[in-house]
């Protein structure tokens, strides 16, 4: 909390004068009652109409500025609230994005979504609701009970008796009201998750006609959701009747004894008639103090989620210079890695390529292909062993200039909705030269060009709108753009037909000689060529050598080779 509060330090001066304002306009709130009883009681029976006239327009004029008052500090406030909430948000994405991969796996990436949006909204919420109300509502029912005890101390008794009723249930329903709105919360963030899902899933769902299930599974949670929000609504709707009926049994007890007070000549009907404006007010201030508390008890469990995020330790740390000449592009050395440090998931892991060399990687699923990679990018740290690239340790490379180094086609790699040209170019500024370039390379220039806006066309979000196949050919211009010092290719070829893969290698080997290659792939004939051939099984190497050689001294190879190809040999 104190670290989200420091970050409204900024907008203090902003803060400090709106909070003047609203400090005046709700004094002047608070005068409204008390000049209307002085009219009454003591201008009226002068018969002065001029004197009634100028009091009236005081009140006016008080009324007036109470509203320009009230309006400007709430604006005010507005944008302290919306200005701070999106500096917040902007750290928060910032380091998010700088989390390193076992970090993000451990708030789980859904969570980081609600932390970015709900979380920060609540934020957002409470601070402005801090300025708009922290000031005023304790002024009104302080000033309130102040100018009350002092006007009418008799008629405040029954104010005095009042209190403690309103105060007994603001507490308990904020005692139970928090937990409730808790559990919708919790009821919601599910609701999200299965929608998110089934959203994500809705083509393989439709194709295996899981349509019913899904139904059944969303009916599931919005059922949850509906209890969880009935419940606490209902426990809400309480309070407010409540509060009117204890506010009404006030206002008639004051009319009670203020009539028998005003019948003996105790008291006069002006003051009567301000007790009453002045109850109200109390007891909504009451009331705002109550929303307040709610407020503010959701708004610090999200700040502490978002400090959460925001002091997470830096996992993956510059270390100092650590550099060997050892005339290599890539080397791993004796690597093992655990995501959840127990069964190495990568186990004791060799090789070195030299510049524009290509190594090809083969293994079943879950071997730890794309975990290899996952660590050559460091966004995992290994737990043992060294990875170099040009002989420096890849802890002691900033991470911009690391991973600038590549081009890389991840597993299922991600189009965002923008133009292909866009998406290509990827925010480097890339000239369409280049652009063009790399799709002629990555065998999509003829779709893109059957396209009747070409470059300019628009894909939808994920590239739904495009086939398999041309996804991964955008996907590969967008590693080659930039002409990457080491190309990473995670099964990026799959869908792509024999003869277009053959294509998009002639190609690479044409265009990215001095490009060092990692190729990772189902199939043999992808690798076949490769200088190097890495068999992986269970984290652990099986293999590693040339085609020719793998087919003399690994017997999975030679397996898979065969049933793939009939165990041809180069040649
Ligand atoms: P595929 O051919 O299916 O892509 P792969 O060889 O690329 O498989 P990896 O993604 O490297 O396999 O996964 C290797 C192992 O690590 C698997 O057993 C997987 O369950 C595990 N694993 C992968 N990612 C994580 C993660 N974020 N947290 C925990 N375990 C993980
Ligand atoms: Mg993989």
């Amino acid at each position: 909390m104190r670290r989200i509060l420091a970050y409204l330090k900024p907008y203090l001066s902003s803060m400090i004068l709106g909070l003047m304002i609203k400090f005046t306009g709700t004094i002047m709130d608070l005068l409204l009652p008390w000049i209307l009883a002085y009219i009454i009681d003591d201008v009226v029976p002068l018969r002065d109409v001029e004197l009634i006239l100028i009091w009236g327009v005081a009140m006016i004029l008080c009324s007036v500025i109470a509203v320009v008052a009230n309006i400007l500090a709430n604006r005010m406030a507005s944008k302290v609230a919306k200005d701070a909430t999106e500096v917040i948000r902007h750290d928060l994405f910032v380091k998010i994005s700088h989390l390193s991969g076992s970090q993000v796996d451990a708030f789980t990436i859904p969570s980081l979504e609600s932390r970015l949006t709900s979380d920060t909204y609540n934020i957002h919420r409470m601070v402005g609701m801090m300025q708009r109300l922290g000031v005023r509502a304790p002024i009104l029912l302080l000033g309130g009970i102040i100018v009350t005890l002092s006007m009418e101390p008799v008629l405040s008794l029954v104010l005095i008796f009042v209190l403690p009723f309103t105060g007994l249930l603001v507490y308990v329903v904020s005692q139970k009201g928090i937990p409730l709105y808790t559990g919708l919360q919790q009821a919601i963030d599910s609701l999200v998750r299965t929608v998110r899902e089934n959203i994500a899933g809705i083509r393989v769902i439709k194709a295996l006609s899981k349509t019913n299930y899904e139904k059944q599974r969303f009916s599931d949670v919005n059922a949850e959701v509906v209890k969880a929000e009935k419940k606490a609504s209902i426990a809400m709707a309480l309070t407010n009747p409540m509060m009117n009926l204890l506010l009404n049994m006030g206002l008639t007890l004051v009319i009670i004894v203020g009539a028998y007070r005003v019948n003996t000549g105790l008291t006069q009907p002006g003051k009567i008639i301000a007790f009453l404006t002045y109850f109200t007010i109390i007891l909504n201030a009451m009331l705002s103090i109550t929303r307040m508390f709610v407020l503010y008890s959701k708004g610090s469990a999200s700040a502490d989620r978002i400090c959460e995020v925001l002091d997470a330790s830096e996992d993956l740390k510059l270390e100092s210079k650590d550099h060997v000449d050892n005339g290599y592009h890539i080397t791993f050395h004796q690597v093992s890695f655990s995501y959840n440090k127990g069964e190495y998931n990568i186990d004791d892991i060799s090789f070195s390529l030299k510049q524009g060399e290509t190594l090809g990687i083969i293994g079943a699923t879950g071997s730890g292909k794309s975990t290899l990679i996952r660590l050559l990018l460091r966004l995992y740290d290994i737990d043992k062993g060294e990875i170099r690239i040009h002989g420096d340790n890849i802890r002691s490379i900033p991470p911009k200039e690391l991973h600038t180094k590549f081009g890389i086609v991840f597993q299922n790699d991600i189009l965002f909705a923008d133009t292909i040209a866009a998406n290509i170019d990827f925010g480097r500024g890339l000239s369409r030269d280049q652009i063009e370039a790399a799709a002629d390379s990555a065998q999509g220039k003829e779709f893109i060009h059957s396209l009747t806006d070409s470059y300019d066309h628009m894909l939808t979000s994920k590239g739904s709108n495009l086939s398999g196949g041309q996804k991964q050919r955008i996907l590969l211009a967008r590693a080659l753009a930039a002409s990457p010092e080491i190309l990473v290719l995670d099964d990026s070829s799959s869908a792509l037909d024999y003869k277009t893969d053959a294509l998009l290698r002639k190609a690479l080997g044409q265009k990215f000689q001095n490009t060092t290659t990692i190729i990772i792939a189902q199939r043999v004939s992808s690798i076949l060529y490769a200088d190097h051939i890495l068999v992986l099984e269970d984290g652990k190497a099986l293999g590693y050598g040339t085609h020719e050689q793998l087919l003399q001294s690994c017997e999975s190879y030679r397996e898979i080779s065969q049933s793939q190809m009939g165990g041809e040999s180069i040649g």
